[in-house]
């Protein structure tokens, strides 16, 4: 039994009087992003089926199909047949952050919960989360318990990655969280409302703001399969996430340079004295080369730097739009409704 599961049917735990949103009047709205997940899906469904039918709400679960090549057209065709589940399939992969942009644009609901096909992210959390919605809050956010299941250097990269995302000015993006969290129709709509093409979501969900709050969870084995995201795919999540969001490096380039320049300044003068009070006639051929070709590859690494956002420019300047909908099916479950 894992630890999430008391979590179930805890809705009536919360005094009348704190709610200041009605539950069972709402619709709640599951985007669930997946790249060929169709033996994940044939779980979590009904797990996630069973969480939302105790809410008493309507709801609906948004399956956006990024670009599968297993069977997950078939299934969801299945699946649509029944009120409260509905497929968006994109054209083709576009990545997860995209496929996450799709099923929010798709959502109907007054709250919306994004969760991963692969079930680490345990469904029952939802129903805690959805309390504390009720009490007012408009973003909770999942926070990973602990990392134990990662590997040391993705631990290590993770935590350079947040030290140096810190320089982001008024953006205060909480370590350990990731897309797992539910969010208020407010929010949802702010997210839309911002218009890049590079959605680095951790930043994005920052940025926007909002009366947010953590809930922890331990999250599960992935269930069937493995991860899409190998450590050259987590290392440009990063570089994006750091060039959208930060401009220190840019900085960090132009007072390198400044200090460069400085020392240079100081050793050519302390040459041209050691010249006029000693006769002394410097050699330096080691010298000179060691320092050509350091600072040609400092010349090179700023290069790159300033590129980066260049390339940055580049993709919001073409506004080509973030995903292309081949093909949508099902609809919403309506509580009260007759549904035959
Ligand atoms: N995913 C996606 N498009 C992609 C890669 C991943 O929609 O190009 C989905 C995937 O199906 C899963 C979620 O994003 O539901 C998280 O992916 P994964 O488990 O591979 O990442 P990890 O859990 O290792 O961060
Ligand atoms: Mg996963």
């Amino acid at each position: 039994m894992n630890s999430n599961d008391q979590s179930v049917s805890s809705l009536s735990a919360v005094p009348r009087e704190l709610r200041v949103r009605d539950v069972m009047s709402a619709t709640i709205s599951c985007v669930v992003p997946a790249f060929n997940e169709a033996t994940n899906l044939g779980v979590l469904l009904p797990r996630l089926q069973s969480v939302l039918a105790q809410t008493g709400a309507s709801w609906e679960i948004v399956v956006v199909d990024d670009g599968s090549r297993d069977n997950t057209s078939q299934l969801m065709g299945s699946w649509t047949a029944n009120p409260g589940f509905r497929y968006v399939q994109l054209s083709r992969n576009f990545g997860k952050e995209p496929a996450i942009t799709a099923g929010i644009e798709a959502a109907i609901g007054d709250v919306v919960v994004i969760l991963d096909a692969d079930l680490q992210h345990p469904p029952e959390l939802l129903s805690k989360m959805i309390e504390r919605w009720a009490v007012g809050v408009d973003m909770v956010y999942a926070v990973r318990a602990n990392r134990d299941d990662e590997s040391f250097t993705k631990r290590l990269g993770t935590r350079v990655f947040y030290s140096l995302l810190k320089g982001a000015r008024g953006v205060r993006v909480p370590p350990h969280a990731g897309d797992f969290r539910l969010m208020d129709r407010s929010v949802v709509d702010a997210l839309l409302r911002l218009p890049e093409r590079n959605r680095f979501m951790k930043g994005l969900y920052a940025w926007v703001g909002f009366n947010s709050e953590p809930i922890e969870y331990v999250p599960d084995a992935r269930q069937y399969g493995e991860s899409r995201f190998g450590i050259l795919k987590l290392l440009r999540l990063a570089l994006t996430g750091l060039t959208a969001f930060t401009t220190w490096p840019l900085r960090a380039v132009s007072l390198f340079g400044f200090l460069v320049s400085m020392c240079s300044f100081t050793y050519g003068l302390y040459i041209v004295i050691e010249y006029l009070l000693f006769a002394n006639p410097v050699d330096g051929w080691p010298t000179i080369v060691t320092i050509l070709l350091f600072f040609s590859g400092i010349n090179l690494i700023s290069l790159g730097i300033v590129g980066e956002y260049i390339a940055g420019i580049f993709d919001e300047v073409k506004g080509r739009p973030l995903y292309l909908v081949r093909q949508t099916q099902g609809r919403p479950y309506t509580q009260g409704a007759e549904h035959g």
